[in-house]
C-alpha cells in the first residue's frame, strides 16, 4: 500500500491536468473491474458488479497548484494560485513547471534574512512579491526551455516514512483517497448491485468533476472519500476540530454546504460498528467534499463523505497514518456489501 501511495504522491497533478493520476488508477483498477471509461471532462469512472444498488464512491484526481501568469524581462515568472492555498508558506517551495518540452524545475525565491529591513522578516510575503526561479537568465531562456504563459505548476515532494505507521507526503488530499479507491476494487468479491468507483476532476477549484459524473451514472447512493482536517496539534483547540489522526476515517455530518443525507449516516454508522471499524463524526464550518454536490445533482442523490483526517492538509508536509488509510478501505469494502440492505 505504501509504496503505490509514494507513486501517486511522486505523480504530479493539479486541477486541469489529472492525467498522471488517472493513469495510475487506470492501471492499477483495470484488472478488477468490468470496465472503465473516460468521460468528456476527464473523470475515470470504472464499473463492477451489476444491478441495483448503485453505489458510486467518488475521489478526486486534483491537488491545488499554480499557473504561470507572467514571464518578466530578467527570466523570473510570476504566477496565480489554483484552490485553497496559504499564501505565507509559498515562498521556498520547490516546484515543477509543465511547459511544452515537459517539466521544468524551479524555486520559489524570497529574500535572506541578511538584507531585510527591519520587521520585514515579521510580515508574510504577498503574492505578488513572489516569484518563481528556474535558472534563466532572461525571458527567452524561459522560452527555449518551453514555458509559456497557462502552464501548469506543481509542487515537488515524495513520501516519507515517521515513526511508526505514520508517513508524510505533498498531494495526500487527495491521493489518499485516490488510494482508497484502488484499494477497495482490488479487495472487493462478493457483493450484490454495481459499485462505480470514479476519480474525479477539478475538485479543489469548486467540484467541478462529479457533477457530469454523478448526473450520467445516476446513482443510488454517493460516497466521496477524501482527506479531512486532524485536528491533534498544538495549536487547534479540541472543541474546534476534535478529530485526531489515527483515531480511524471520519464521516462528515456537516461542511459549508452540506449535511450528510440520514440514510448514508445510518448506512455507515452501523456498518462501522459492526464491523469494529473506528469512526469519527466531523461537523465542520467550512470546507466542502464531491459529496456536497452529488446532493443537488438530478433530483438529488443521497450523499455523505468518508474523509482520512490528514495534518497540515494543503501544504507540501501532510501527515497521515497509513493503519487510518487502512480502517477506510476496510470501511469502504464493507459498505458496498452492505448498501442492498439501505439503498
Ligand atoms: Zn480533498
Amino acid at each position: 500500500m505504501k509504496e503505490l501511495l509514494k507513486k501517486l504522491v511522486e505523480a504530479d497533478s493539479i486541477s486541469g491536468y489529472e492525467d498522471n493520476i488517472r493513469n495510475i488508477i487506470h492501471k492499477e483498477i483495470k484488472p478488477h473491474v468490468n470496465d472503465v471509461k473516460i468521460d468528456k471532462v476527464g473523470n475515470l469512472i470504472a464499473r463492477k458488479g451489476n444491478g441495483s444498488p448503485k453505489i458510486m464512491l467518488a475521489a478526486h484526481m486534483d491537488t491545488i497548484g499554480l499557473i504561470v501568469k507572467y514571464i518578466s524581462k530578467e527570466g523570473f515568472i510570476s504566477f496565480e494560485k489554483i484552490g485553497g492555498w496559504d499564501e505565507r508558506i509559498l515562498p521556498t517551495l520547490k516546484v515543477k513547471i509543465h511547459g511544452e518540452k515537459g517539466s521544468v524545475f524551479g524555486v520559489i525565491g524570497s529574500k535572506p534574512p541578511h538584507i531585510q529591513e527591519k520587521d520585514e522578516g515579521k510580515k508574510p510575503f504577498k503574492m505578488k512579491e513572489l516569484f518563481i526561479d528556474v535558472g534563466a537568465s532572461n525571458e527567452d531562456d524561459v522560452k527555449k526551455a518551453g514555458i509559456g504563459i497557462g502552464d501548469f505548476i506543481t509542487v515537488h515532494g515524495t513520501l516519507e516514512n515517521l515513526i511508526g505507521s505514520k508517513v508524510t507526503g505533498q498531494g495526500f488530499d487527495n491521493r489518499i483517497g485516490c488510494l482508497s479507491l484502488i484499494e477497495i476494487a482490488k479487495s472487493l468479491k462478493k457483493f450484490k448491485g454495481t459499485v462505480y468507483l470514479v476519480g474525479t476532476v477539478k475538485e479543489e477549484i469548486g467540484l467541478i468533476g462529479v457533477r457530469g459524473s454523478a448526473f450520467s451514472i445516476n446513482p443510488d447512493a454517493m460516497l466521496a472519500i477524501d482527506t479531512g482536517i486532524a485536528g491533534d496539534v498544538p495549536g487547534i483547540n479540541e472543541t474546534e476540530v476534535p478529530i485526531k489522526m489515527s483515531d480511524g476515517p471520519a464521516l462528515d455530518i456537516k461542511d459549508a454546504m452540506s449535511v450528510i443525507h440520514p440514510q448514508v449516516k445510518k448506512w455507515v454508522k452501523e456498518t462501522a460498528e459492526k464491523n469494529k471499524i473506528k469512526l469519527q463524526f466531523d461537523v465542520m464550518s467550512g470546507g466542502a467534499t464531491d459529496a456536497s454536490v452529488a446532493s443537488i445533482i438530478r433530483e438529488g442523490i443521497p450523499s455523505g463523505a468518508l474523509t482520512v483526517p490528514v495534518r497540515y492538509i494543503h501544504t507540501p508536509v501532510e501527515v497521515a497514518d497509513i493503519k487510518t488509510i487502512e480502517d477506510c478501505v476496510k470501511l469502504g469494502v464493507k459498505l458496498v456489501e452492505s448498501a442492498g440492505k439501505y439503498f
